[in-house]
C-alpha cells in the first residue's frame, strides 16, 4: 500500500494562510491504513482547523481517492461538492490522489501529508518499505525479496560486503537484505540461484518517469 505521513499542524496552518472555507479529503486505502489520512484523521484535523477560525465545509474519505470514478461519478460528485462550497481543498490522500483532485477542480488543492513509500503492513502498526515501483521487478530471482527497495544502496548483483553479523553496514538495526535473501534461498533449497544472477538485472529504461500503464481491451 501507499504509506503517507501527516504533516505537522503548524505546517498545514501555514499552507492554508489566506483561505477560509476548507474542504478536506482523506482516503480509506493507504492513508487510512497507516492512520495518517483516513476519515478519522481528517475529522480530527477538521476540528483543529475550526479552532483556528477556518470553516470546514466538508470532509470526505472515499475508498480510493486516486480513482477518478470514486471522487467524481455522475451519481456522487465529491469534487463538485467541494468546489461549490469551498475556497480550497486540503487532501490527506497520497500524491497520486491529491494530483488527481487538483487536475479536476478549479480551486487550489493543498496537501496535508507527505507520501513516503510503498510498504507492507503488520498488526496495523508497522509499515516497512518493500517496493519503489522500479518498473522491472526482479524478485522472482531473489527469493521474493526486493533488494532494490530494501538494500540502502539498491544493489541488485549481490551484497556490498560491508555487512557485519548479517546486519546492514548502513543501518545495523536492520538485516542486510542480501543475507536475508541468501537464507531464504537456502531454505527453499535453491542456493545456486544467487550464483546465476546476471548484472545488470534491471532494465533502467523502465524506471523513467512519468510512466503510464494502459489496460488492454
Ligand atoms: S524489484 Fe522493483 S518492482 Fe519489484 S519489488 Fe523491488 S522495487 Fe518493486
Ligand atoms: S550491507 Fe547489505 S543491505 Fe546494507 S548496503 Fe550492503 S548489501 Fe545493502
Amino acid at each position: 500500500m501507499v504509506v503517507v505521513r501527516l504533516k505537522p499542524l503548524e505546517e498545514i496552518l501555514e499552507t492554508l494562510k489566506g483561505f477560509k472555507r476548507v474542504f478536506i479529503f482523506g482516503c480509506e486505502l493507504g492513508s487510512s491504513r497507516c492512520k495518517n489520512g483516513g476519515l478519522k484523521e481528517a475529522k480530527n484535523l477538521g476540528e483543529e482547523l475550526e479552532k483556528f477560525g477556518f470553516k470546514v465545509t466538508g470532509i470526505r474519505s472515499p475508498g480510493g481517492t486516486c480513482v477518478l470514478e470514486r471522487i467524481a461519478s455522475p451519481e456522487r460528485n465529491l469534487l463538485k461538492e467541494a468546489e461549490e462550497s469551498s475556497d480550497v481543498i486540503l487532501s490527506l490522500a497520497c500524491g497520486a490522489g491529491t494530483q488527481l483532485i487538483a487536475e479536476n477542480v478549479d480551486i487550489p488543492v493543498l496537501t496535508g501529508v507527505s507520501t513516503i513509500f510503498i510498504g507492507a503492513e503488520r498488526k496495523g502498526k508497522y509499515f516497512d518499505e518493500y517496493c519503489i515501483a522500479c518498473g522491472d521487478c526482479i524478485i522472482s530471482k531473489t527469493g521474493g525479496i526486493c533488494p532494490v527497495a530494501r538494500c540502502p544502496k539498491s544493489l541488485t548483483a549481490g551484497p556490498c560486503g560491508g555487512a557485519i553479523d548479517g546486519k546492514c553496514e548502513i543501518d545495523p538495526s536492520m538485516p542486510c537484505i542480501w543475507y536475508t535473501i541468501a537464507q531464504r534461498l537456502e531454505k527453499l533449497n535453491q542456493p545456486d540461484v544467487l550464483l546465476k544472477l546476471k548484472t545488470p538485472m534491471r532494465d533502467y529504461r523502465k524506471s523513467i518517469y512519468p510512466r503510464r500503464f494502459v489496460v488492454e481491451d
